[in-house]
């Protein structure tokens, strides 16, 4: 049996047009006995074409990606587009709003969950969903990432060395194609759960 998302969003993925609207996610906790975390999500669409989804706060201190993808979202125009984009500014959003790394309701650290479970901590539902959701509803991602509170970034856009060398070879054309100041090859030494 497969066990569903408790999410559910409240934008319409295969609207055209914008729409900015939330990931609401059932969190119930003290001061709310059926309150829901609410993140933040904006989908730009325009007719048939790839779809891109594009995500800051995977790590809430590293503020760069939030902020550049918050505005994108206030400023994104579906007339300029030729398919679908997918903007989640803060995907621990709890992590955001607190300017830490991981969850200050659950301790989870996002980027070593995945997959995820729907049964699972808030952090591991949020992952679920991406992974189940999200992600397959995408031609391309890229995951904002940034120094945090304990590291100094360039800045540099990086594709991972990937089993799968077809997949590789196309996140190294995105890759080259983002043209950041710094190009990298990532190995991750802690991949499983990336
Ligand atoms: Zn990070």
């Amino acid at each position: 049996m497969t066990i569903p998302s408790p999410i559910t969003a409240t934008v319409d993925f295969d609207r055209d047009g914008i729409q900015h609207g939330f990931l609401k996610l059932p969190h119930s906790h003290d001061a709310s006995a059926w309150g829901s975390m609410m993140i933040p999500i904006t989908v730009a669409r325009n007719g048939e074409g790839p779809t891109i989804l594009f995500t800051g706060a995977n790590h809430g201190d590293e503020y760069e990606g939030p902020i550049a993808l918050f505005d994108l979202a206030h400023t994104i125009s579906a007339d300029d587009l030729s398919g679908r984009v997918i903007i989640v500014p803060g995907m621990n959003y709890p992590a955001f709003q607190a300017g830490k790394r991981t969850s200050p309701i659950d301790a989870g650290n996002m980027n070593r969950v995945f997959p995820g479970n729907p049964m699972g901590t808030l952090t591991e539902k949020i992952a679920d969903y991406f992974q189940r959701t999200l992600l397959p509803l995408a031609d391309y991602v890229v995951d904002f990432h940034s120094g945090g509170k304990t590291l100094e970034f360039l800045p540099f856009c990086c594709a991972h060395v990937l089993d799968d060398k077809d997949q590789q070879a196309q996140c190294v054309a995105a890759m080259k194609a983002f043209n950041a100041p710094h190009s990298m090859m990532l190995l991750e030494l802690d991949a499983a759960s990336m």
